[in-house]
């Protein structure tokens, strides 16, 4: 069975490229049935903190990447990894310091060639003279990086490894251990990296890189998922706005790019945009208590970002607003009091019976004030618009006019008329 994982260190916030690896990792496993586990490298102890990991596991759980496994901590298996060099030690495949530190070197295999059969990148062949002896145990009594990770992913069952291309150089150092150790080879993917406009490194020079930074700003998981997921892979059919079950179901390793990605936060915007009109109107309501269900329904299609809700909600919420100058002289011609003044003679019709009826009501009578003042639809409309909210463009008429209500409707005509 597919086992995979993803093992971030928590040596800062949950990055967004991380967040694409741990995607491509748990996509991978669910689309082969397999399983999805979570790996914190808690080994530095210097540079890790119980807030990174905090950070990383609310992340994760934000996105529904969830850890098929309780997440292993790799710092509580120190003694398991230590037993291993001994191992090596007392096999004669590794060596104590010469100058007496408790450092262990691994003695790397002095000829032949090492390759990884890639799944992404095909087969990448590497020299074992290229090689130094390597270290295994550092002299603070510590194993490596290299070693603790292949001891991990052999003793937890890993299958395939799936990580950033930044790995590849360890790549053959972890197969040479697997070799000594006699665990079996997993297989490999390196997934291409994500760059910046400028193609260097993404970094925070980009812009936000925490996902969390993300969630501030008001983007819907749903959407980092499905954009995270075409950053280096396109599905045989092209879609683009994809579900998290429609991506476990269609993504697979063969169609990952092999060239680097880069990151563009104007699909990311548009992508959410398609997710929030999607957005039940009870998650909405949810994250906005205060505000009327009706309004929250008219905006909805409008959105870019959830945080988006407050000021595209003012034209209804703002208990008085302000014209431009520009505004005022439009506000004050002829035609413009024309229709105000038949609004205000008619305006009460509006407000009985269900929601729909009085926007069927309020919709009937702008038609009737075009056909009573014999004035073009442009004539009438701006005007009512830049009277009921000082904008030149938002939700349509009738849904002002309901959803303000009498009170507010009467007022800002009022105010329109100076
Ligand atoms: N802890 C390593 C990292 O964060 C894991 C690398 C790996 O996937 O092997 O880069």
């Amino acid at each position: 069975m597919v086992k995979v994982r993803f093992a971030p260190s928590p040596t800062g916030n949950l990055h967004i490229g991380s967040v694409r690896t741990a995607l491509f990792n748990y996509l991978f496993a669910r689309h082969h049935g397999g399983k999805f586990v979570l790996r914190i490298e808690d080994t530095d102890l210097e540079r890790s903190r119980q807030e990174y990991t905090d950070d990383i596991l609310s992340g994760l759980e934000w996105l529904s990447l969830s850890s098929a496994e309780p997440p292993v901590y790799q710092n509580s298996r120190r003694e398991l990894h230590l037993e291993y060099v001994d191992k090596l030690l007392q096999e004669g495949r590794a060596y104590p310091d010469p100058e007496g530190s408790p450092a262990v070197f691994f003695r790397v295999p002095a000829d032949g060639e090492t390759v990884i059969h890639d799944l992404v990148k095909g087969d990448i062949v590497f020299q074992n003279k290229d090689f130094k002896d390597q270290v295994i145990r550092k002299s603070d009594g510590s194993a490596t990086y290299n070693f603790a990770v292949v001891l991990d992913d052999a003793l937890m069952g890993i299958t395939h490894i799936i990580r950033g291309e930044d790995h590849i150089s360890n790549t053959p150092k972890q197969i040479f251990l697997y070799n000594a150790l006699g665990f079996a080879l997993p297989q490999f993917a390196h997934i291409p990296m994500i760059l910046g406009t400028d193609r260097s490194k993404l970094s925070k020079r980009h812009g936000a890189t925490s996902i969390n930074e993300y969630k501030k700003s008001g983007f819907l998981p749903e959407a980092i998922v499905n954009y995270l997921a075409l950053l280096g892979w396109t599905p045989a059919d092209g879609a683009e706005l994809m579900s998290l079950a429609e991506l476990c179901q269609k993504f697979d390793l063969d169609r990952v790019s092999k060239s680097n990605s880069i990151f563009d936060l104007e699909k990311l915007r548009w992508l959410n945009a398609q997710k929030l009109k999607n957005l039940s109107l009870e998650t909405l309501q949810k994250a906005y208590p205060e505000l009327d269900i009706e309004i929250l329904k008219i905006i909805k299609d409008d959105l870019v970002l959830l945080t988006d809700v407050p000021e595209k909600a003012k034209v209804f919420t703002l208990p008085k607003i302000e014209y431009t100058d520009e505004q005022k002289t439009e506000l004050k011609t002829d035609s413009a009091h024309q229709v105000f003044r038949e609004l205000q003679e008619k305006i009460d019709i509006i407000y009985s019976g269900a929601i729909e009826e009085q926007y069927g009501k309020a919709q009937a009578l702008i038609d009737d004030i075009v056909k009573n003042t014999g004035l073009k639809k442009g004539q009438v409309f701006h005007p009512l618009r830049v009277a009921l909210t000082a904008q030149k463009s938002g939700p349509g008429l009738k849904f002002l006019l309901v959803l303000l209500g009498r009170e507010k409707v009467k007022e800002r005509i009022q105010n329109a008329l100076g």
